[in-house]
């Protein structure tokens, strides 16, 4: 039968009954609260999955989590959007008070398990799955399977350092690809380039909001000079991670999600170009830049299918 996928998000939780082909039924959403701490933010997972479960039997119950966290024994570590958790035993709290197999996999590395089954990365092994957010994660298929590394951390595209004389270890941080061009690297270029009366902040304040990714890319669409400028400094630090994965891997697909992914062909097109620009000749016309088909359900739908490992 079918098993429940969890997405356990900073802001909300969402989970679902997904059957055997990737149908995704009776679907619960709520809000994370997750600054009420670890004990209040579990009984409502336990809500969202008592919800879903009343639809009838599962199998099984999968959760994507923000990370790191021990894959293995399903322990979130200390994730910078759960703040309070350390060392929670997700999976034996839920396999106690459910009475079925609870598996827990990083958020990003769930999400591209999903684009894998059911999504932009069918039948495409090895994929690089990135999603450019409010970080950058990322997840790597190899031979059927998400790789994990020897500790279940594999996999973190986004703390590749790019620029080591301001790098620092750490989420966000100066230097890595993530500190460059994730969401909020861009939401930050876009405060700073934004003068009152430019452009980017006419958007911004049109909709009662801070300059951010979004407005930039509605600004680029207007040919405005600062918004070309930010962009364009952005795919640079994209396509140099992209190429480094590509030469890595040798991937079958790269699939991007995140919200930064939304401004579609302004962002694909020119990344596409910039990164063959870096490949040895090899390494041209074996693999596409796809973007994410399933959006916000592939966390949901790949955790939800973790048993479906190595099967093919
Ligand atoms: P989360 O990290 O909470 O999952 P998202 O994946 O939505 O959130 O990523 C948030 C980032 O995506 C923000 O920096 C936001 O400005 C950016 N973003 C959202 N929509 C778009 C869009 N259409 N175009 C470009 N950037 C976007």
């Amino acid at each position: 039968p079918a098993c429940i996928g969890v997405d356990l998000g900073g802001t909300k939780i969402a989970a679902a009954r997904v059957e055997p082909n990737g149908y995704l039924t009776s679907r619960v959403r709520m809000e994370t609260r997750a600054r009420e701490g670890p004990e209040r933010v579990l009984e409502r997972i336990s809500e969202a999955i008592r919800n879903v479960m009343a639809g009838g039997e599962v199998d099984g119950i999968g959760v994507a989590s923000p990370g790191p966290l021990d894959a293995r024994t399903g322990t979130i570590l200390s994730p910078p959007n759960l703040p309070g958790w350390d060392r929670v035993p997700l999976k034996a709290e839920l396999e106690q008070k459910f009475g079925v197999p609870v598996r827990v996999e990083n958020d990003a590395n769930a999400a591209a398990w999903g684009e894998y089954l059911w999504g932009a990365g069918m039948n495409s092994d090895p994929l690089v799955y990135i999603t450019v957010s409010t970080g950058i994660g990322s997840g790597l298929v190899v031979n059927d399977r998400l790789l994990r590394g020897a500790d279940t951390f594999a996999g973190e595209l986004g703390q590749m350092v790019l620029e080591p004389s301001r790098a620092q270890g750490g989420h966000l941080r100066d230097g890595t690809l993530e500190g460059l061009a994730s969401g909020t690297a861009i939401d930050a270029l876009a405060a700073e380039a934004a003068g009152p009366g430019s452009r980017i902040w006419k958007l911004a304040e049109a909709d009662g909001e801070r300059p951010r990714a979004e407005h930039v890319f509605a600004a680029l669409k207007e040919g405005d000079p600062d918004a070309e400028a930010i962009v364009e400094k952005v795919i640079h630090y994209l396509a140099v991670g992209v190429a480094n994965a590509i030469h890595f891997l040798n991937p079958r697909r790269i699939v991007i999600g995140g919200g930064v992914a939304k401004a579609g062909d302004r962002l694909f097109t020119p990344l596409r170009e910039r990164v063959e620009e870096w490949l040895m000749p090899s390494f041209v016309g074996t693999y596409d830049i796809l973007p994410s088909a399933l959006g916000d359900d592939a966390g949901i739908l790949g955790a939800a299918a973790l048993w479906e490992e190595g099967k093919k």
